[in-house]
């Protein structure tokens, strides 16, 4: 088999022992005599599945016992139309929302609520190009916005919160929301700061198909009355996430993922190594002749990491040259062109240095 370090924003890297263990349970999970994807959401052995993964999320994040977690499908950006519907309902119509604009990915947020709500944008990094978090003193707050919606990783433009902003004093007990998607799990969050999390799988816990919310139980049960019921918070955390067919075999390997953590120390672990990774990457970066990093430093995302050459003209000989030492998908996202490595929790250490010394190599070729 190929070995490869695989940089892909997402669907993205999963821990190795987490695929040889699924693999080896794939006919027959546990004596079944069933794949996982052949057994029925409500039979004992998936239920006992659901359980355990529920009850490690909560354990790996110290989800407060006042949170419920949810496992809902439609990703990321149906989120995006779901919290308004979920939320909106606390407030008259049409209802205020607040928005940080930090780069392409609160740029959808903000588009979708626009159909909901009366969007503000409090505070926007747009004129900079998305190179930082604006400054919290810099954001103007709505007295009475229905919720606070922020990215905490901007995956795409390589932006990270680095740790949850306080809204208390400029807010009517407006809740804060925050899209996690990329970087769930790769560090510390204080979930009491939030009222809603949410998560794509794909980035760094699972397959896609797989949503997490996180939600504070007093912001259930407001939904408006357009909210698709499958959508519908408290509907869902009634039914146990199991309103309608849950995505099963997602949730299964997102629970080996949690085990997976759980065995290596637990979050606080995996965030020292993902500092340390991003340090290497950054260092290098920083002392490079040929690659640059844009993001102000406070605000450098561990998690996705874009760079540029600064001869565009020698990106494709420099992913080809990537491509043939197995280091694959480091091509920047569309909208900003260049580099991007993903270092997500099951890039090991191996692989920022290999892609460390490719670069350096091409560096020493073309400088
Ligand atoms: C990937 C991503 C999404 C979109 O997820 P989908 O599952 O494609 O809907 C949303 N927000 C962030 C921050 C992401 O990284």
């Amino acid at each position: 088999m190929t070995h490869v370090f695989n940089f892909s924003a997402g669907p993205a890297v999963l821990p190795r022992e987490v695929l040889v263990e699924a693999a080896a349970e794939m006919l027959d999970w546990h004596g079944s005599g069933m794949s996982v994807m052949e057994m029925s959401h409500r039979g004992p052995e998936f239920m006992a599945i659901m359980a355990a993964a529920q009850r490690d999320l909560r354990e790996l994040m110290a989800v407060p016992d006042n949170y419920q977690i949810l496992f809902l499908q439609g990703g990321g950006l149906a989120e995006n139309a779901i919290v308004p519907m979920n939320l909106l309902g606390r407030k008259p119509q049409p209802a205020v929302v607040d928005f940080i604009h930090t780069g392409s990915w609160t740029g959808k947020s903000i588009k979708e609520a626009g159909k909901y709500a009366q969007v503000n944008v409090a505070a926007s990094a747009k004129a900079s190009g998305f190179d930082h978090v604006p400054a919290r003193a810099d954001w103007t707050l709505s007295p009475d916005a229905a919720y606070v919606h922020i990215c905490t990783n901007e995956t795409i433009d390589g932006v990270e919160y680095s740790a949850a902003p306080d809204i208390a004093a400029q807010t009517n007990g407006a809740p804060l929301v925050a899209d996690v998607s990329s970087h769930i799990l790769s560090r510390h969050i204080d979930v009491s700061q939030y009222g809603v999390l949410f998560a794509g799988a794909q980035k760094n816990i699972g397959p896609a198909g797989l949503t997490i919310v996180i939600v504070r139980d007093d912001l259930l049960g407001h939904a408006l009355p357009i909210c698709p019921s499958a959508f519908d918070w408290k509907i869902v955390a009634d039914n146990g996430s199991m309103y309608n067919t849950p995505p099963t075999y997602a949730i299964y390997i997102a629970g080996l993922v949690f085990q997976w953590l759980k065995r290596q120390g637990g979050v606080a672990v995996l965030e020292q190594r993902n500092i340390a990774k991003a340090a290497l990457l950054y260092d290098y970066l920083d002392s490079s002749k040929l690659y640059f990093n844009r993001v102000e430093k406070a605000d450098r995302s561990r998690m996705n990491i874009p760079f540029f050459l600064r001869d565009e003209t020698l990106n494709d000989a420099f992913l080809a040259g990537a491509k043939q030492r197995h280091l694959l998908q480091l091509k920047g996202h569309k909208s900003v062109g260049g580099m991007r490595a993903s270092l997500y929790n099951a890039m090991p250490i191996e692989g920022v240095q290999a892609l460390i010394s490719w670069m350096q190599e091409f560096e020493a070729a073309h400088v």
